[in-house]
């Protein structure tokens, strides 16, 4: 099978003039999600009113669209269920890890990491109490750090900064020879590169929606709980709609059946409708092809950048199998060149203190909008255009 990236294109809605290299921090909005919200909106919500819990399927939500996600992850069928933010799904994934790897009380993370994965693990430490504590080391001593200490290693695959990324089979197998558990965090992997959770022994995972596979602004994020551990984690967010029968109205928590344990409360329909008609969009694609396209146009930009500025310096591993779907340049004035860049049609995004981040997703990006992206790029930087007040004032979302 190969897929026409033509087509896959025009199930977005991109406005004209942009070339949108952010899709690993808001994925476009493909067409079918503006109508099935729509949809969702006016005959069911309007017109089945609460019915829509059982006539639309709304309750089934999470799980059916988790078992879609599911495939894009190398996760088996009925280990995802989505909902809630990916804050709350870290705090899930973590609680339960721990909590079935007592009396081990190390949490070990690197510092990329992304900055709510270490608070939700720091916060959760806290409440915890004596004797818990994270600790972070830079990445790439992650693997010489683990030891029988540990209770659980907590890490993001692909750095949101740099687009490093970590060799997720070989860190699972040395963390499970030291009964260490292994919580990954999928944001900027899920929908850009090939995962196999199944096939690397994965325990935990989460992700979101929002960044590679499009669900809008918002959207609800992903757990992934291994079936061999599925019956003992225990959910530390005991919520009605993670019980075994919430219209039961017991008194009494008792965890639901699998995976679906992981829900918390009342599911975002509107959100979750968008995901679903965004996944149509994976229908006919494989993430090996995505991956190698994705690889030959962030080859392009890097190619083209280095040879046109030299003053941007590569933050991003150059070997292939370190890196995620996005590039990433420091310069000591990213943030107005971002902001000159954004003047231009030319979208990334700015990450402190000088990253300035492009992210390649096939989907809807073709080597013509790299190439063009790379001569504005080049042109703002050799004429300095950004260097103007008006690019130099940050909002509050850089
Ligand atoms: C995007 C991202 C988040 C964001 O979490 P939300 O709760 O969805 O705001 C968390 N962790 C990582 C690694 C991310 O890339």
């Amino acid at each position: 099978m190969t897929t026409d990236f033509n087509a896959t294109k025009a199930m977005f809605d991109l406005p004209d003039g942009v070339i949108y290299l952010d899709g690993n921090s808001l994925g476009p909005m493909p067409k079918a999600a503006a109508a099935r919200v729509a949809q969702t909106v006016t005959a069911e919500w309007g017109q089945m009113l609460i019915r829509g819990w059982n006539q639309a399927g709304w309750m089934e939500m999470p799980s059916r669209i988790g078992n879609r996600i599911a495939k894009l992850i190398g996760a088996e069928e009925g280990s995802v269920v989505m909902g809630d933010t990916l804050s709350i799904k870290v705090y899930q994934a973590l609680a339960s890890a721990l909590e079935m790897n007592k009396p081990r009380k190390v949490i070990l993370s690197d510092n990329g990491n992304f900055p709510s994965d270490l608070y939700i693990a720091d916060g959760l430490a806290r409440t915890l109490g004596e004797g818990y504590e994270l600790r972070t080391v830079a990445p790439e001593d992650v693997e010489a750090a683990i030891t029988d200490e540990l209770a659980v290693l907590m890490l993001t695959e692909v750095d949101y900064r740099t687009g490093r990324k970590h060799d997720m089979a070989r860190l699972i197998e040395k963390a499970h020879a030291h009964g260490v558990l292994v919580v990954w965090d999928l944001a900027h992997s899920a929908g850009a590169i090939p995962v196999e959770l199944a096939r690397d022994g994965a325990d935990f995972a989460v992700g979101c929606s929002y960044k590679y596979l499009n669900s809008g602004p918002g959207g609800p994020a992903f757990i992934y709980v291994a079936p061999r551990h599925q019956e003992r984690a225990r959910p530390a967010l005991s919520g009605w709609l993670g019980h075994e029968a919430p219209f039961a109205f017991d008194l009494d928590y008792r965890p639901g059946n699998g995976v679906e344990r992981m829900r918390v409360g009342t599911p975002p329909i509107l959100q979750l409708a968008a995901l679903d008609a965004a996944l149509d969009v994976w229908e006919g694609v494989t993430l090996q092809e995505i991956r190698a396209a994705a690889l030959a146009l962030q080859d392009r930009f890097i190619a083209g950048v280095e040879a046109a500025c030299p003053d941007l310096e590569l933050a991003t591993p150059r070997e292939h199998a370190n890196r995620g779907s996005q590039v990433s340049f420091r310069h000591a004035e990213g943030y107005a060149v971002m902001q000159a860049l954004i003047a231009e049609g030319v979208i990334g995004d700015f990450r402190a203190p000088d990253i300035l981040r492009f992210g390649f997703t096939p989907l809807y990006i073709g080597p013509d909008e790299v190439d063009r992206a790379v001569q504005i790029l080049a042109r703002i930087i050799e004429t300095k255009a950004w260097d103007r007040p008006e690019f130099k004032a940050r909002s509050r979302v850089t």
